[in-house]
């Protein structure tokens, strides 16, 4: 292999990682986000089981209050039934006496109600207050996982692109221009080894002439379909001489 072909493939090497390694650190906001995202959910699931609980709390409340004034005018209706003087009055008080029965009734049976809701809420509140911490545990995690790896990588892109640089020194100015004009149009796979007769870049079958030259090794030669570098592969076996030498 030509000996500016290896420079390359060399350059090419850091190229590649540092392609993937940029997708990973493009991905950790992505992630990072999601996380927040069902972090925020899962707090207002909470909230949203809290304030269930708590608006049956405040409705028994409420309603205990109530029981109680009914209460107060259940006894002042009593005593004016007792005190009624005539058959007009002791209807009157009796009417108003049952109205305020049914009512007290009404409000007790609604309090029965929420009691037997709460363990219900009481139950949905803890499971909530359980998914949230034990999210709040992963959160914190995930958060020191991506700091860490995000940072580990961006480190490694520091290097890398130290090193690159000293790798693009050594080549030729004029094959680093074509390397990079080619990178921006195939990244990664600016240079190609030729396998079977074939461009593994577009799988373009190349003509004798085009073998004999990148055979030779003497000169760069470029496929004349997608315009990648080829690299002859010289470890390369195909697969009839690989059955014929077993
Ligand atoms: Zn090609």
């Amino acid at each position: 292999m030509l000996p500016d072909v290896q420079k390359l493939l060399d350059l090419q090497e850091i190229d590649r990682e540092l392609i993937d390694l940029k997708s990973q650190l493009a991905r950790y906001p992505v992630v990072w986000e999601e996380t927040k995202k069902r972090m925020a959910q899962r707090k207002a699931d909470h909230a949203a089981a809290r304030k269930k609980l708590e608006e049956n709390q405040d409705q028994r409340k409420r309603k205990e209050q109530r029981i109680k004034n009914w209460l107060t005018d259940l006894q002042r209706s009593q005593t004016r039934l007792s005190l009624s003087k005539t058959e007009k009055e002791y209807q009157a008080a009796n009417r108003e006496l049952e109205k305020i029965r049914e009512k007290l009734q009404k409000e007790e049976d609604d309090v029965n109600t929420l009691v037997d809701e709460a363990g219900q809420r009481e139950a949905e509140e803890a499971e909530e207050r359980k998914k949230l911490d034990e999210f709040k545990e992963f959160y914190q995690a995930e958060r020191q996982r991506i700091r860490s790896q995000f940072n580990d990588k961006k480190q490694r892109v520091t290097e890398l692109e130290r090193e690159r640089e000293a790798r693009a020194v050594r080549v030729r100015d004029d094959l680093r221009h074509l390397y990079e004009r080619v990178h921006k149009m195939h990244p990664g796979s600016a240079v190609v080894p030729v396998r079977g007769g074939s461009c593994t870049g577009c799988h373009y079958s190349l003509l004798p002439d085009v073998m004999v030259t990148l055979h030779r090794g003497e000169e760069l030669v470029i496929c004349p379909n997608c315009g990648r570098i080829l690299a002859y592969d010289e470890d390369y076996v195909p697969e009839e001489e690989d059955a014929a030498v077993s």
